[in-house]
């Protein structure tokens, strides 16, 4: 049987199991915790004291819902912290799969390492581990947002593209879907060789432009349907849109998650919110059963989709 990396080791893609493809447990910024602890202390350690369990609670509630795997999706400069995810793991029996590759912003420093310099780093962290453990990374992660596709973000892009066609290991796009930067990030992977059957574009309902999102799937890849309950769209518009993709006879490509962190580390999430990963089962295929979506379908989204994206079936 295929195995994908999980945080606790090689893990069987026939138990994945209900599977949210985008989600944080704890999202700050590289090297602030260990350097400048009282950033965090004045607006939040003093309240909240140990995050860890409310992770630990968070995931323990979402696996009594019957959520199986989280897809951590917080890069090295999210503050990605891979020993806090296999201790979750560990603790609630969830399967939590990390995430290599870099978020948006490109350090001046950086700015002259080259595509493949950052795909050999990438490719160790899913090959060896990351930092100094042995926990590997499952998926890589390249970020665009409002400006589009910067020198920078394109860099990344072809080092995830290399990375991926040396290691089998699935790509994901952070996308500005109104601006539609999908369609530059798409031809960058194209030029780089990657089969789109292995590409998941995220945040792809940030907009409701259907048409778009129609020629994204005609590409051949996967849309991440996350943000839930979502910033500047609305869940139920978000949810429509899904609907309307279902309808189309995309149901097979379709990835609903949250992304919404557990923690951020430096404000404090509202107390309705500190439970992020039951939103979908619980309100938004409410939303679609309500629309008329069979529930073998919404099983399919979330336990088929994200099997058949991490084995390329
Ligand atoms: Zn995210």
């Amino acid at each position: 049987m295929p195995t994908i990396n999980s945080v606790l080791g090689p893990l069987d893609t026939a138990n994945l199991g209900f599977t949210l493809m985008h989600e944080h447990l704890l999202v700050t910024s590289a090297g602030i915790p260990q350097n400048y602890p009282e950033l965090l202390r004045a607006g939040f350690m003093d309240r909240l004291p140990n995050f860890m369990d409310r992770i630990v609670t968070a995931l323990t509630e979402a696996k009594a819902e019957g959520i199986d795997t989280i897809v951590d999706t917080t890069t090295l400069n999210l503050g990605r912290d891979v020993t806090i995810l296999a201790e979750a793991s560990r603790l609630t029996g969830v399967n939590i799969i990390a995430c290599s590759g870099w978020y948006v912003d490109m350090p001046h420093y950086l700015a002259r390492v080259s595509a493949d310099q950052f795909a050999q780093v990438f490719i160790r962290e899913i090959q060896e581990g990351i930092a100094s453990t042995a926990i590997k990374a499952g998926i890589l992660k390249e970020a665009s947002d409002t400006e589009g596709v910067t020198a920078g973000g394109a860099t990344i892009l072809r080092a995830v593209a290399r990375a991926h066609r040396q290691t089998n290991v699935p790509i994901m796009l952070h996308s500005y879907s109104p601006g539609q930067v999908g369609r530059q990030q798409l031809a960058i992977l194209k030029e780089e060789g990657v089969d789109l059957n292995r590409v998941k574009v995220d945040h792809s309902n940030d907009t409701t432009d259907v048409e778009y999102l129609t020629w994204l799937l005609e590409q051949g890849c996967y849309l991440g349907m996350d943000r839930y309950p979502g910033l500047n769209t609305s869940p139920r518009a978000r949810t429509r849109t899904m609907k309307t993709l279902i309808d189309a006879g995309y149901a097979h490509r379709l990835l609903p998650s949250h992304d919404w962190p557990v923690v951020f580390v430096t404000e404090e999430v509202p107390r309705e919110r500190r439970n992020p990963f039951l939103y979908i089962k619980k309100v938004v295929f409410a939303q679609l059963r309500e629309m008329g979506v069979p529930e073998a379908t919404l099983n399919s989204l979330c336990v088929d989709n994200p099997r058949n994206f991490f084995e390329g079936a």
